[in-house]
């Protein structure tokens, strides 16, 4: 018998998709995190729950979502501007900018200590720290915005701009070759590839980029850390050997994974955060890839109306859009009014344990 056809999600809808899906997939692990995978065989999230760890209403989101948002304001603002992405993020650790309820109640130490670099003066270009202790997944986290904008690119354009743009806060070569690698899968993504496709054609890319000599010496360095996340076998592994710690390795590793693994956004997202440890950034990561394929349309409908700010956020990515369908995007982007989300930020308090 012949298999129904369905129509595949349209580009707009993948980039709703990756954008909405992303802040779904955090707000479904924020009540969760740090939870173990035997508590959560026991107890297992289906939906938006809420309270939890951080004492949060459902539908709340956290610095993954806040620091991706400030990406996606800052391509949608000023085109590509790695300094002005940093300031943004200074804006939001510290004033709650583009927050779910306008405060912050979660981030990372990397992150933190790059932030108040930037704070005082310093250049964003190299204010992450690059020791190799410093692999969280803080920059991965925040960077599909990034990948989507910059998927109509030259590959080493991309990679030179994505391993740019993990420096503001992860500057480690192995954070940076991981959001070059977000990058490559994206653009196979949105170029209607399935997962397993997608992963191999990411893989076919980077070994391109490689043998042109378009991949950096340090980021050379890191390709065999990868090997098992590119690998046409990450699909076959137990659930048992995938990791979901804060290790940006592990988050990749299990963000395909689920991707490879499941056959709708929910289940995707869903197995992703019942991983446990890290919950929300690898929901985010593995919710953004899983609505990058399926598309805005796979993301339940209740999910979208208890998410905190939706409507900013899908205008936000209506934004981003818009601005990669038209090939005079530069153009666009200028037309583009300074304040175009119509939603004011709410007044946040200074955190004082900052
Ligand atoms: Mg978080």
């Amino acid at each position: 018998m012949t298999p129904l056809l369905y129509p595949l999600p349209t580009r707009r809808s993948r980039i709703l998709g990756g954008v909405l899906g992303l802040a779904v997939g955090d707000a479904l692990g924020v009540p969760v995190e740090f939870s173990d995978r035997e508590v959560l065989k026991d107890n297992p999230v289906t939906g938006m729950r809420g309270w939890g760890v951080y004492n949060q209403p459902p539908g709340t989101w956290s610095d993954d979502t806040s620091m991706a948002l400030c990406v996606l304001e800052s391509i949608l603002e000023k085109g590509w501007d790695i300094q002005d992405q940093g300031e943004r993020f200074v804006r939001w650790l510290f004033h709650g900018h583009l927050t779910a309820h306008g405060s912050v109640f979660d981030f990372g130490g990397t992150t933190k200590d790059a932030l108040m670099k930037i704070r005082f003066g310093a250049a964003a270009g190299d204010a992450g720290k690059t020791d190799e202790a410093s692999n969280g997944n803080g920059s991965l986290m925040r960077i599909l915005p990034a990948s989507v904008y910059l998927s109509s690119r030259s590959d080493g354009e991309l990679a030179e701009a994505l391993s740019q743009a993990s420096a503001v806060t992860h500057g480690h070569p192995r954070s940076r070759l991981a959001c070059v690698i977000h990058g490559l899968v994206s653009a196979e993504l949105l170029a209607e590839k399935d997962p397993a496709d997608a992963v191999a054609g990411a893989a076919r890319r980077l070994e391109a980029l490689r043998s042109s000599r378009g991949l950096a010496p340090d980021l050379e360095e890191e390709i065999p850390a990868f090997a098992r996340a590119l690998s046409p076998d990450l699909a076959e592994l137990p659930e048992g050997e995938i990791q979901s710690s804060g290790y940006v390795l592990h988050t990749l590793e299990a963000s395909l994974w689920c991707l490879l693994t499941s056959n709708d956004y929910s289940s995707c997202v869903l197995k992703a955060v019942n991983l446990g440890r890290d919950t929300d950034t690898t929901g985010t990561v593995a919710g953004g890839l899983a609505g990058l394929h399926w598309g805005e349309e796979a993301i339940p409908r209740e999910w979208l109306e208890e998410l905190a700010r939706e409507g900013m956020i899908r205008r936000m990515a209506e934004g981003l859009a818009e601005m990669t369908e038209n090939p005079k995007k530069e153009e666009i982007m200028n037309e583009i009014p300074r304040s175009p989300f119509g939603e004011p930020d709410e007044v946040p308090e200074e955190r004082s344990s900052v």
